[in-house]
């Protein structure tokens, strides 16, 4: 494994290339935006800038990191020399089968082909291939330069071997790997959306508010930030759709989204990335929201 494709520059595309290329893999950078890709690599350089000053990494190590990385917009240019594609494109499935029937096409035929997705069912994508056993899936989590987890998914036909193959790399990568089968959510956003689900409906039931339920479950669980704050970093649009992804595929009601989620991603309050959600993110709320978050 040398050279290692990733398709998609944004949040998690360029978490995964940074990753890659800091552990000495080539990567080729893929994305139909050259704003995105140039927004990525700015996002990469600003992160390894950051290492360089918390002395985690030397200012020569950074260079490298950069140097390993090419970008491209064409993917059959891109994909040429890949033993491995990560995908992380935008979450949508017609987008995903159209991006792997591509990869099938133009990819050497030994090359196993990853996606990111948070919720998309692997065995589906699998199908519009012509090698299922070479499809898994690679779920990062974000920051992905700092996350250990990868949740990497066998589909119904993948191989042991490209399991093998997947869970050694992500060990290389100093990852953590587990195994999970593909089901709707697979086991992170299966045990997370559920709970951040139920603490959306608390605030929607009059319970509580929000910075009381968030601070219920920071000092009372002892997690690192309360549900409410991880849906706005998560992004409530995403939240909705792997609700919805797992509500119809287990045909349960216990994952129908809360009405309120729904009516905020309608509203355009998508969380920090849209400057609102459960918190005001704008510039001159932000340093109020970041506290009032961590008290
Ligand atoms: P994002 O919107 O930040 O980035 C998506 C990128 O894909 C954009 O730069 C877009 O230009 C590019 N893109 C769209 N169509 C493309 C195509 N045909 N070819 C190449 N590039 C294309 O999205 P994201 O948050 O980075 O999510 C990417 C994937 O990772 C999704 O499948 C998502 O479910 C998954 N994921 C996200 C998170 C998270 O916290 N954001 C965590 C785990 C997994």
């Amino acid at each position: 494994m040398k050279n290692i494709a990733v398709i998609g520059a944004g949040t998690m595309g360029n978490g995964i290339a940074h990753t890659f290329a800091q552990n000495d893999y080539k990567v080729q950078l893929i994305d139909i935006s050259q704003a995105s890709l140039d927004k990525g690599m700015a996002t990469i350089a600003k992160n390894l800038d950051r290492m360089v000053a918390r002395e985690k990494i030397t200012e020569a190590d950074k260079e490298q990191t950069l140097a390993n990385i090419t970008t491209y917009t064409n993917l059959e240019e891109g994909v040429e020399y890949a033993s491995l594609v990560v995908e992380a494109a935008t979450e949508n499935v017609d987008l995903k089968l159209k991006i792997f029937k591509d990869l099938d096409t133009f990819c050497p035929e030994d090359t196993i082909l990853a996606s990111n997705t948070s919720s998309i069912s692997i065995t589906q994508i699998a199908a519009v291939t012509s090698r299922p056993e070479m499809i898994i899936g690679m779920h990062f989590m974000n920051p992905v330069p700092i996350m250990k987890l990868v949740e990497i998914i066998k589909g119904y036909n993948t191989s042991q071997e490209t399991y093998d193959v997947v869970a050694d790399l992500s060990k290389k990568l100093s990852k953590v790997p587990v195994e999970v089968n593909d089901y709707p959510g697979f086991v992170a956003n299966r045990i997370l959306m559920p709970m951040i689900n139920e603490a959306i409906e608390t605030l929607y039931n009059g319970v509580a508010g929000v910075k009381e339920i968030d601070t219920v479950m920071m000092l009372g669980m002892a997690h690192p930030m309360g549900p409410l704050a991880l849906a706005d970093f998560i992004g409530l649009d995403v939240c909705l759709s792997i609700l919805n992804v797992m509500y119809d595929g287990f045909k349960n009601p216990k994952y129908a989204p809360c009405p309120l989620l729904v009516n905020m991603v309608m509203a355009g309050k998508l969380g920090s990335k849209s400057g609102e959600g459960f918190y005001d993110y704008s510039e001159n709320r932000k340093a109020e929201t970041v506290s009032k978050m961590f008290q």
